[in-house]
């Protein structure tokens, strides 16, 4: 339709590749939003990144502006990360014993965030499994809080409303999860402290913890009201439970010490992945030195991993640290603010109804007027807007989230030429929403 550019229509080798992933991988993709369910067409299979572009199996270039759904602060292949993770290579690929990098990567989350101990994992999921275990075996009770909307990865019994992924594919909670594993998850409304505290004096003795994003990036952005998170603290501790802030997310893209840095938060556990890991799989648990010594070999909580502390992993992320200084997370900030505001400025003139939500240096485009403070708001949006809106930058070369309801990401690999590219095709994505 009118408004597409150079990339409309066929994507001949993406779509060969996806019809051979389907044959042997259910949806043919191995994690669900990758699949462009919620806005239809070929998704895109990516054969490589260099700063800001991403090149499709089709030789097509994109902006992107999704960076593996967050990881990739300073871009693809950023040759000091490279080196790092070839250098690491060179000495052999897992050891399956203590190494020099992981402890060097602890004391980098040590020096910079609110955490005494931390312990490194695999996956944003493991971690908050493995915190909201340790809370359990800290506490002795076995409720947990959630709020609707927030994703804390695929852990079962934190699969409730749990946001994005779900919302894309219009799925209730996930079959497979057993009621033994959900129920004692008790699910909340986001930025309501009002019911946290009915929870509480209702169930109290029995919740062992409040997990919360510290800022939502998984309904879209949603930032936390104004103290939300410092109540949180409050009422948990006040009832003898556990705040375990998710910073999966947040966690060294927002600022260097994560959404602590913009806001101290009286959190007793925290969950890191994404940057930590440099774009390879590396993700981490910590807090309280107390709570953190409950955990096996110290204490009784168990949790083991083959390749946790993978010096590969360990590499490209503390490589990623060292580079991520002040002038980093301004540049991010700034440009985040620019391309918010330059979407938020073509939406307005093709006079699509919009709301532009950030948190940091996360944001994202609610296709609704209202504003939206939790997922019951998010849902309002007029996905089809999106859908149109999505595919015509596609079609102009820029990659954004295939779904309404997630962050878009920055790096700072994005240059003049790049913000070029989305500037000239903002005005036509925003009359295709319209
Ligand atoms: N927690 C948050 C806030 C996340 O955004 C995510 C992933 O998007 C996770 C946990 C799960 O991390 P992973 O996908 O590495 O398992």
């Amino acid at each position: 339709s009118a408004g597409l550019g150079p990339y409309a229509g066929d994507a001949p080798a993406s779509q060969a590749l996806f019809d051979r992933a389907q044959a042997i991988v259910p949806g043919g993709v191995n994690s669900p939003v990758r699949a462009f369910r919620a806005v239809g067409g070929t998704p895109r299979f990516m054969v490589g990144g260099e700063g800001c572009w991403l090149t499709d199996a089709d030789g097509r270039r994109y902006v992107d502006l999704v960076c593996s759904w967050g990881p990739l602060i300073l871009g693809h292949a950023h040759p000091e990360v490279i080196g790092a993770i070839t250098a690491a290579a060179a000495h052999g690929t897992s050891f399956g014993t203590p190494t020099p990098g992981e402890v060097a990567l602890g004391e980098e989350i040590v020096a910079r965030t609110p955490v005494e101990q931390v312990r490194l994992v695999n996956s944003g999921t493991e971690a908050t499994m493995s915190a909201l275990r340790l809370a359990r075996g800290f506490t002795g009770r076995s409720k947990v809080v959630k709020f609707a909307g927030c994703y804390h990865g695929h852990v079962d019994a934190l699969l409730a409303a749990a946001g994005s992924g779900v919302a894309t594919l219009a799925l209730p909670d996930s079959p497979g999860v057993t009621g033994a594993a959900a129920g004692d998850t008790i699910v909340l409304p986001y930025n309501d402290i009002a019911a946290v505290e009915a929870a509480f004096a209702a169930e109290g003795p029995q919740i062992a913890a409040v997990i919360t994003e510290a800022a939502c990036g998984n309904m879209g952005v949603v930032a936390p009201r104004d103290g939300f998170n410092g109540k949180l603290a409050e009422i948990a501790h006040r009832h003898g439970a556990v705040l375990i802030l998710d910073e999966v997310m947040t966690g060294f893209r927002v600022s260097g010490a994560g959404w602590a840095g913009l806001e101290p938060v009286d959190a007793d556990l925290w969950t890191f992945g994404k940057v930590m890991g440099g774009g390879l799989p590396a993700a981490a648990f910590g807090g309280r030195a107390s709570i953190m010594a409950q955990l096996a070999p110290a204490g009784p909580v168990y949790q083991a991993g083959t390749l946790s502390g993978n010096p590969l992993a360990c590499a490209a992320g503390l490589a990623t640290l060292r580079l991520a200084t002040p002038e980093v997370y301004a540049q991010l900030d700034a440009t985040a603010a620019t391309i918010g505001k330059l979407s938020s400025d073509a939406l307005a003139a093709a006079g699509v109804p919009h709301t532009l939500a950030t948190a940091g240096s996360m944001f994202s485009i609610f296709f609704t007027h209202e504003p939206v403070h939790n997922y019951d708001d998010a849902r309002t949006q007029d996905v089809a807007a999106f859908k149109a809106f999505f595919h015509t930058m596609l079609s102009r070369g820029v990659y954004l989230p295939p779904s309404a309801y997630e962050s878009w990401f920055v790096s700072t690999a994005i240059d003049a030429e790049a913000l070029d590219v989305i500037s000239a095709a903002l005005p036509h994505a925003a009359r295709a929403a319209a």
